[in-house]
């Protein structure tokens, strides 16, 4: 009896949350959704700029891109790869958007796009989109920025998203939970320690790229293709029994771009053939829920109790107080 009751008011509240979406008429939205890509570029820069609440009228997308994560130091070939790669899409017809995420600004010196000119085909291509980086200050606002971004570019009818990242910091854990494909890029020979290869990273990659497989650097290229993929037998295997594959590329001459997308597509479609690429959004939306409500909640609390946290702060200050005391209070009075 009680059980039904509670099932009730649950279904009244799904029912409720259905009208919730806000459904004014935003030109803004209306204009992306039309794939103009100025209107995106408006979005992405208002979603920077902490203003996100109007997302709240899109309606939930029904359309899947594929999300593809590139990660690999500074210098490793991540914009000369995108721009061959994104061309190979887009002269198959495809529309490509690609989105920068770099928290670490002081290792890479501001923005990974930088004032070199990058990716200058693929950006003037109409099928295509590219955005620099976000300069945001904590990894945390530079991943929701980039998560509401590629929202965006998903609501702007984009059928690949690359998402690029240096491979330094957590950016790459952040990077990974949002796409469905996570490439990694190497250097033969470069040595581990300066490409920051650490056990986490080749854990969560779905593939590696050894790049600048070309001239004096081919055959170097190839025994580094034979040691990673012995290495990767050292990690444990993945929950859906998919191997990382490891491949040599040379975007500049253009080889193995082709055979590279098609182990990209191999692998989503062995994901999604099993549900997993489903399962992984609707993980990643729940996450993002809960995320969401604990963000806001904690900012509320501070917002409405701001003098008492200043009085604590200065009672503990002067030994008056401790921290478990006037949590304790605080919590309880607010
Ligand atoms: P990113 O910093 O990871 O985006 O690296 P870039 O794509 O900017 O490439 C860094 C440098 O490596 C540039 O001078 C590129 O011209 C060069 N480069 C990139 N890809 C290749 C390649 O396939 N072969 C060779 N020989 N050089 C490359």
């Amino acid at each position: 009896m009680k059980e039904s009751s509670a099932d009730n008011s649950k279904q009244r509240a799904i029912d409720q949350l259905k009208k919730a979406r806000n459904t004014g008429d935003d030109g803004l939205l209306l204009a992306i959704a039309s794939g103009n890509r100025s209107a995106l570029a408006q979005g992405i820069t208002r979603v920077e700029t902490g203003h996100s609440d109007w997302l709240s009228q899109m309606p939930p997308t029904s359309k899947k891109s594929i999300r593809i994560g590139i990660s690999g130091v500074p210098g490793a070939g991540k914009s000369t790869l995108i721009e061959s790669l994104g061309m190979l899409l887009v002269d198959q017809g495809m529309r490509v958007a690609v989105l920068a995420i770099d928290p670490a600004s002081p290792v890479s010196k501001g923005s990974i796009l930088g004032d070199k000119t990058r990716m200058e085909r693929l950006s003037m291509h109409e099928r295509a989109f590219v955005r620099p980086s976000s300069n945001g200050t904590t990894l945390g606002g530079v991943t929701k920025s980039t998560r509401e971004a590629m929202h965006l570019c998903e609501h702007a009818g984009y059928d690949i998203i690359i998402i690029e990242t240096v491979g330094v910091g957590q950016s790459e854990i952040a990077v990974r939970a949002m796409c469905d494909y996570f490439l990694l890029l190497l250097l033969a020979g470069a040595g581990d320690q300066l490409q920051g290869i650490k056990r986490g990273i080749m854990e969560i990659c779905d593939g590696i790229a050894i790049t600048k497989a070309d001239g004096e650097n081919t055959s170097n290229a190839q025994n580094a293709v034979g040691e990673f993929t012995t290495a990767l037998h050292y990690f444990p295997a993945r929950d859906h029994g998919l191997m990382p594959q490891v491949i040599a590329i040379s975007a500049q001459e253009n080889r193995g771009i082709d055979t590279l997308w098609q182990m990209i597509q191999h692998a989503y479609s062995y994901l999604d053939d099993r549900g997993l690429v489903e399962q992984n959004r609707q993980t990643q939306y729940l996450s993002w829920l809960h995320e969401m409500i604990r963000e806001q909640t904690v900012a509320q609390f501070y917002l409405n109790n701001k003098t008492a946290i200043e009085a604590a702060e200065i009672s503990i200050k002067s030994k008056q107080s401790t921290p478990y005391v006037a949590a304790n209070y605080i919590l309880k009075n607010s």
